[in-house]
């Protein structure tokens, strides 16, 4: 008599959303939370439904690239069950580990703690029905990327890298992560950022300040694909400081390379 060796069952976390995307990065300081930022709002823009949850237990930037370090989402009943009630700014819902504790104090946290966070945000975020959540994972591999496959039916993960040789070198360890057993996660691409600069008064040139054409080179090497290439523009670092992502403004070259972006997950 066979036995089957998998049951699959309907998903119970996360059952009404469509797509759970993840956004990774080997390196810190590539641009992972930028990425993902931008890339919900432009997901929203196009007029899906998003989430973002800011897993980056340990460096919670979604506070301040939503200009939402204030927020303290509360609590509401949903059918006799209290779900904390994501913030929202931009089209986009998120709960980010910097809506509840000080970050300082996050940071010394021990790993199952930060995966139990991560858990809580997943499981008792009044999500609803979405066709996008983006979690924004910490740099690296870690407890917190096991916990999340362990957690929820992860659709596919983002690459992010800048073309320098040491973020690749991460980001290829990254994608072994991903695509190794165990975790078995489709990589759906990556995205090459600070991919080049092109200063306002030279608007033809293009500076490669990190090296040129990295991730595609490596992307094509790993016969995945390349979603994007997005260059270092002043206003994407202006729109992380200030609270409001570059993309919001649809019609920049940054909204549209964002835009581009979302297309391709759509
Ligand atoms: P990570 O999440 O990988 O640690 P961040 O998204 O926090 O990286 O980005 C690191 C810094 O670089 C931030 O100050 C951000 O504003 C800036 N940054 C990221 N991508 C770009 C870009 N394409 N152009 C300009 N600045 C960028």
């Amino acid at each position: 008599k066979v036995k089957a060796m998998h049951v699959v069952d309907e998903p119970t976390v996360l059952p009404k959303v469509k797509n759970i995307i993840a956004v990774a990065s080997g390196k810190g300081g590539v641009g992972k939370s930028t990425v993902s930022s931008n890339l919900a709002v432009a997901l929203a823009k196009s007029g899906a439904k998003v989430g973002l949850i800011d897993a980056d237990i340990f460096g919670p930037s979604v506070p301040l690239m939503f200009g939402a370090e204030s927020a303290r989402p509360n609590l509401i009943n949903v059918d006799g069950k209290d779900l904390i009630e994501p913030h929202e700014a931009y089209g986009v819902k998120m709960l980010s580990i910097g809506f509840f504790v000080d970050p300082a104090q996050a940071t010394v946290w021990r790993g199952p703690m930060a995966s139990n966070a991560l858990k809580q945000m997943i499981e008792e975020g009044n999500w609803g029905e979405l066709d996008y959540v983006l979690i924004d994972l910490p740099p690296g591999t870690s407890d917190i990327h096991l916990t999340l496959v362990q957690t929820v039916p992860v659709t596919g993960a983002i690459v992010v890298s800048t073309p320098q040789e040491v973020a690749l070198a991460d980001a290829i360890k990254g994608i072994s992560m991903f695509e190794g057993p165990g975790v078995n996660v489709p990589v759906l691409g990556m995205v090459e950022n600070m991919a080049w600069f092109t200063p306002a008064e030279l608007p033809e040139n293009k500076y490669y300040i990190f090296g040129k054409d990295g991730c595609k080179k490596l992307a094509e090497e790993k016969g995945i694909d390349l979603l994007g290439q997005i260059p270092i523009v002043q206003s994407i670092r202006e729109g992380g400081d200030n609270g409001k992502p570059a993309a919001v403004n649809e019609d920049s070259v940054v909204g549209m390379a964002f835009a581009d972006l979302a297309a391709k997950l759509n």
